[in-house]
């Protein structure tokens, strides 16, 4: 499962996620950093089994922690299903099934947004 982890000082001296991996014994693997002067932004993959543990972690170390259950979002009404965003995805998302209908696998998304901009009926949205 995806985590979504907000850190409120991006230069707090502690290495937390190091030590979050180390607490907990989980194998967290970093999809998508976003870090700027007053904030930082991590989504990060964690083995099912461990979420709880590590979101418990993360919290304690005042971090703000989400569960991200989705992290695309799709207008099925509004795509023509031209296939930009199969081309312009990093992880492989879009695909077309055989009967030439885009179909999403959102387990690969890392919320890079890219999408987003590319398709141009704006059928795609990143999901707070
Ligand atoms: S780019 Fe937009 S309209 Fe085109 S297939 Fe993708 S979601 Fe549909
Ligand atoms: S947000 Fe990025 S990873 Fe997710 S579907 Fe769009 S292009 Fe692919």
């Amino acid at each position: 499962m995806k985590l979504l982890l907000r850190f409120p000082r991006p230069g707090h001296k502690t290495p937390r996620t190091a030590e979050v991996i180390l607490e907990t014994g989980a194998k967290i693997n970093i999809d998508k950093a976003n870090v700027d002067a007053v904030s930082g932004e991590l989504i990060v993959d964690v083995p099912s089994d461990k979420v709880d543990s590590v979101a418990e972690h993360f919290r304690e170390k005042g971090v703000e922690v989400r569960k991200l259950m989705k992290l695309i979002a799709w207008d099925e009404e509004r795509c023509i299903h031209c296939g930009a965003c199969i081309s312009i995805c990093p992880t492989g998302v879009f695909k077309f099934d055989p009967s030439w209908q885009i179909e999403l696998d959102e387990e690969k998304c890392i919320r890079c947004e890219v999408c987003v901009n590319v398709c141009p009926f704006r059928a795609l949205a990143c999901v707070d």
